[in-house]
């Protein structure tokens, strides 16, 4: 049985929290919001209780979780080296959608790495994860709350089509503002390397430490090793389109069309069903996982999403876009 509490994340109720808090220290599952997307969370310490979170989402072993904080200097916990540019990263950008990967300690059960000599670190922003660590008195490991492969879960509802009966307790939370997962950083090579883009950009970390390496889009081997496998992928198919207005030349009779636009009423769009991505990248994030879920819902047999811009969080919608569509992208 899968208990489902309510919590408003601008007056917590802390005896409420608590009781999840419980959940994590005897070694049991929470999902619970945060700021990118919601997680499914675990004693970070207790192996039985993260190879339970694999188990629950259907992740493969080899695809390492992120470990949560709620104080930088919890990051002694898990790193035998603290480079400046960690400490740098940390003061600019936590609590916030940015992960840290740095050489690990020993300790850290090895599940939680998939085995590599490396741990992922992020101290979020959003006041019922950070209270959650924080009561729980250990750090929380936690993926995305969703069964590996789908959309990653935006609301407690989407927490709850995918994981209820599987999970000991969801928190209802509202929304994830940003709505993609952070963007993860290695600092363990001698150049920093971005694994995987989110609202922190390269930008927004070359002004903070120097020289970043993105390796880009879709070229070459994955470097996170969850990039790999399937992801965000609904029941439809998706296809991203550059020029959103030409979608029809694409379509099949008898198909149910469903296409995602950027400031859609103004586009004149008339497919069967047409979703609004907001006007900026940013709120086409924010919606992005949650208009996928909803295609499916409505029936859709085909999604055409369009293409968003080269800078900023476009870059990470891209990146995520990309793989939900498995490479079909039709440019201009
Ligand atoms: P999720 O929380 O579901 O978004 O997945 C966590 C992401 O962090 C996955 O893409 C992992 O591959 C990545 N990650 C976690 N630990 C490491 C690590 N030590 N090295 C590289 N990537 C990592
Ligand atoms: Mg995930």
């Amino acid at each position: 049985m899968t208990k489902i509490i309510k919590i408003d994340p601008a007056n917590i109720d802390m005896e409420l929290l608590s009781q999840a808090a419980d959940v994590i220290k005897h070694g049991g599952l929470v999902a619970f919001p945060t700021e990118t997307v919601y997680g499914l969370g675990a004693d970070t310490f207790n192996s039985d209780a993260v190879a339970n979170i694999f188990r629950a989402k259907g992740r493969p072993m080899d695809n390492p979780l992120i470990s949560h904080i709620s104080d930088i200097a919890d990051l002694e916990m898990f790193a035998r080296e603290i480079p400046p540019s960690a400490i740098k990263l940390a003061e600019e950008f936590w609590g916030g959608p940015l992960t840290l990967i740095l050489k690990k300690k020993a300790g850290i059960p090895d599940c939680v790495t998939a085995g590599l000599d490396t741990v992922a670190v992020r101290l979020p922003s959003h006041s019922i994860a950070n209270v959650l660590i924080k009561l729980s008195g250990t750090p929380i490991a936690a993926p995305s709350a969703n069964l590996s492969g789908s959309p990653s879960p935006t609301t407690a509802t989407h927490c709850i089509q995918d994981l209820d009966g599987r999970v000991d307790m969801i928190i209802d939370g509202g929304s994830s503002m940003i709505g993609i997962e952070s963007t993860v950083i290695d600092l363990s090579t001698e150049v920093p390397v971005i694994l995987r883009p989110g609202m922190i950009s390269p930008e927004d970390m070359r002004s903070v430490i120097g020289e970043v390496v993105y390796a880009g889009e879709v070229e070459g081997a994955p470097k996170c090793p969850g990039m790999k496998y399937t992801h965000y992928s609904p029941n439809a198919s998706v296809i991203v389109i550059e020029d959103v207005s030409d979608y029809k030349k694409h379509t099949r009779s008898g198909e149910t069309v469903c296409v995602i636009a950027k400031n859609a009423s103004d586009a004149g769009i008339a497919a069967d069903i047409v979703y609004d991505a907001g006007n900026s990248d940013a709120e086409y994030a924010a919606r992005l996982f949650y208009l996928l879920r909803k295609a499916d819902e409505d029936g859709a047999d085909v999604v055409f999403a369009q293409l968003p811009e080269t800078s900023g969080i476009g870059i990470a919608l891209r990146n995520r876009l990309f793989k939900s569509a498995g490479g079909r992208v039709i440019m201009k």
